[in-house]
């Protein structure tokens, strides 16, 4: 089914690669005027080249501060996927405060952040608006050597039912997807290892991850 985003504004977090560049590509083709946030300039720089007219901020989210000045004029928003996240992998007892902090600050505490941003700007125009949060099967899965990016996913679940809660009287929507494996940057680097990805693929009816596909959005390779 074609849909059409044209006259809504969407915020599109971590669209420099991965999953946030093919989410932010699909709106823009879409109609939707689309502006990408994320950390590194390069990225921005060639995603602007490729959809002429995006409006593209560079910004590290882990930073409440940064992040405030960033968006303090962001403009409307219609429509927010939070989308950044870092997968910092560490066996349980080897886990770090700087890896908890980091993990927390940029999978969790931002999503908060933004949400709260562009809710306020919802609201104050009395608008109705949609969040979605990139969470992931690892919220709701045990995975070894997951422990902290587990534990922030399971925590954006939750925050995003309360969110759902109290924003939904303000016609905001807000849901999670919860994707498996996508062999994007992050993917490949924690999933590559034929021996550790066998038991996963496994449990998988169709026996394959997701991949990225040229054309815009995500599907599943067949
Ligand atoms: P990715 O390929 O590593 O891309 C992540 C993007 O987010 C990058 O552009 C990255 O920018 C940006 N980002 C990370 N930290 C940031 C920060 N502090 N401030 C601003 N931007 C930041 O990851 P992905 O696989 O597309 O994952 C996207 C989301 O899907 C994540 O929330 C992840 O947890 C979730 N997810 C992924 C999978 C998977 O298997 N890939 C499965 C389920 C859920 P830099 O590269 O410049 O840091």
């Amino acid at each position: 089914m074609e849909q059409s985003f044209a006259g809504r504004r969407a915020l599109v977090t971590g669209a420099g690669k991965g999953i946030g560049r093919d989410t932010a590509k699909a709106l823009f083709a879409s109609g939707a005027q689309v502006v990408a946030v994320s950390r590194t300039q390069e990225d921005l720089t060639s995603l602007a080249q490729e959809c002429p007219g995006m409006e593209t901020l560079c910004v590290d989210l882990g930073d409440w501060e940064a992040t405030e000045r960033a968006l303090s004029n962001i403009g409307p928003v219609d429509l927010l996927v939070n989308n950044a996240g870092v997968a910092l992998l560490q066996p349980f007892l080897e886990v770090t405060k700087e890896a908890c902090e980091r993990s927390f600050d940029v999978n969790y505490r931002s999503v908060v952040q933004v949400s709260q941003i562009v809710s306020r700007g919802l609201i104050a125009r009395g608008a109705p608006g949609t969040i979605v949060n990139v969470s992931s099967q690892a919220s709701q899965c045990a995975i070894k050597d997951h422990a902290i990016y587990c534990s922030t996913k399971s925590a954006m679940d939750m925050l995003t039912k309360v969110m759902a809660l109290e924003l939904g009287p303000h016609k905001i929507r807000v849901n999670t997807v919860n994707p498996t494996v996508v062999m994007t940057a992050m993917g490949r680097a924690n999933w590559s290892d034929a021996q550790k990805s066998e038991p996963m693929l496994k449990r998988i009816p169709l026996g394959k991850f997701a991949v990225r596909k040229r054309k815009m959005t995500l599907f599943w390779e067949r």
